[in-house]
């Protein structure tokens, strides 16, 4: 498999540091409010880079945090504590806000088929790990108290900057007016691993440490979750593209200044979802949901399916109409499926089968290609193999993409029989006269048994998925 690794800025062929095991890293959700759809994109595609992996035969162990503690509005150093800011916004405590939105955010990832990783750790979890590190770092002169907070050094490393070719200068821009610049900084890019002193008076949770009474800044948590559960070497570390920076680049120069040597070889990155007006926001305009999307009567997998239909390294624009046209391409999609449902219990030929594969396999092979892999369903079903053997392949590139395709097709197929259920008999009858009269090809008997039906006040529409009598 090839991958484009945003550390290399290349694609560059997956192979992990044990064969046949991966272990992957996923920043995880801060959890001060419901996820709107564009943090779930950045979830869609690493769950379909994790499932892929398995399919491919990796044993995958995957780890996420639970960013609880921390996280300042500016990814920085500056701006409110998020979850400070959330629990003042309900009048609740921080805990009670994480434990509700870390709920909503696993009930919106069920409902978009994204699996749970194999290890979820709340940051709030892991202070002595993040205290151990943090005192190992400035043993090693990596890491300086200054005003009471303690910072990470970047002028000891010879390489900060990563993803992106920064400068001081540039950051200096990146303060901006009304955000304050932290003077116990030796330098501009230094990054806080642990605040006591603290312009929220208020800040809720707080833990004694070596330097005094305070909480950890946001990056440590992954570094130190990470190494826990996944050791010193990691193959793939995941998230939307702005945790390039700070938070990806803090991450590696915390995680190599402790171990000492290289730490993750891959990093993943979702671009973004935006709205045709720009960014998508918590605060400004309609706060986009899957249950917002649920309440305007969307099931959340048509979402999920507009996500594959585009590669994970472009912008993806979302306006309703986009979300229409993905609606309707499902339903037809579903509806193509449903003919296949006759041969549930037939076998299928497992040598065709693989070779109806091959062409989802190249794609997802070819940089995680979800929208050519989604043209190779559609290639499934246009095939010559049976329908025992396309509805292998279908579940078998279902178990990747995860867009319910058969179990739409079931609903479906029971929907459609239950109204077949409700004629009256002698509706019934004559359909099925009909039926044997277009069979025998006595289309001049079949046309007038139609006209029987449809003087007696039913339809009759000739679908993919055969004859379907309606009442008018
Ligand atoms: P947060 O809960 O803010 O820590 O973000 C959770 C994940 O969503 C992170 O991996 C972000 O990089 C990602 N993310 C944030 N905004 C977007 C967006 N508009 N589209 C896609 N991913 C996003
Ligand atoms: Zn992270």
């Amino acid at each position: 498999m090839y991958i484009y690794n945003s550390a290399s800025r290349k694609k560059e062929e997956f192979v992990p540091n044990t064969e046949g095991k991966v272990k992957m890293y996923t920043c995880g959700p801060t959890v001060y409010h419901y996820a709107h759809i564009g943090n779930l994109r950045t979830y869609i595609m690493e769950d379909v880079l994790e499932k892929y992996l398995r399919f491919s035969g990796y044993d995958v162990t995957r780890v996420m945090n639970i960013t609880d503690v921390g996280h300042l509005t500016s990814d920085g150093d500056t701006g409110d504590d998020k979850m400070l800011k959330g629990a003042k916004r309900e009048h609740k405590t921080v805990m009670e806000i994480a434990k509700f939105y870390t709920d909503a955010f696993f009930d919106d990832c069920k409902k978009l088929n994204i699996k749970t990783p194999d290890v979820v750790e709340p940051a709030t979890h892991c202070i002595d790990e993040f205290i151990k590190v943090i005192s190992t770092l400035i043993e090693k002169g990596y890491a300086y108290e200054a005003g009471g907070n303690i910072y990470f050094d970047t002028s000891k490393l010879d390489k900060y900057y990563i993803f992106n070719d920064f400068t001081e200068e540039d950051l200096a821009v990146g303060v901006r007016e009304g955000v304050e610049a932290d003077d116990n900084k030796r330098n501009k890019a230094d990054f806080v691993l642990w605040f006591t002193k603290s312009k929220f008076e208020d800040q809720e949770l707080k833990w004694d440490s070596p330097w005094g009474i305070g909480y950890p800044g946001w990056h440590i948590e992954c570094s130190c979750i990470s190494m826990k559960h996944l050791g010193e070497y990691l193959d793939i570390h995941c998230g939307g593209i702005d945790n390039q920076f700070p938070h990806h680049t803090n991450e590696i120069a915390q995680s190599e200044a402790y171990i000492g040597h290289k730490w993750c070889n891959y990093w993943f990155h979702v671009h973004h979802l935006n709205t045709d007006d720009g960014k998508m926001s918590k605060s400004k305009g309609e706060f986009l949901t899957v249950s917002l999307l649920e309440e305007k009567g969307y099931d959340p997998l048509v979402y999920r399916f507009f996500c594959l239909q585009s590669h994970y390294r472009k912008n993806l624009v979302f306006s309703w109409e986009n979300l229409d046209n993905a609606a309707e391409a499902y339903k037809k999609l579903v509806a193509r499926i449903v003919p296949l449902l006759g041969e549930k219990d037939v076998k299928p030929d497992d040598a065709k089968l693989g070779v109806l594969l091959n062409g989802f396999r190249e794609a997802m092979d070819g940089d995680l290609n979800t929208a050519q892999a989604v043209t190779a369903v559609y290639d499934v079903l246009k095939s010559d193999a049976d329908n025992a053997t396309k509805l292998g392949a279908i579940k078998a590139l279902d178990s990747v993409l995860s867009l319910g395709l058969v179990e739409a097709a079931e609903k479906q197929a029971e929907k459609n029989s239950a109204s077949a259920d409700d004629l009256p008999e002698e509706i019934k009858e004559l359909a099925e006269k009909r039926a044997a009269a277009r069979k025998a090809k006595d289309f001049a008997l079949a046309d007038e048994l139609r006209k029987q039906i449809t003087d007696m006040g039913y339809v009759v529409e000739e679908t993919r998925q055969g004859t379907v009598i309606k009442k008018a």
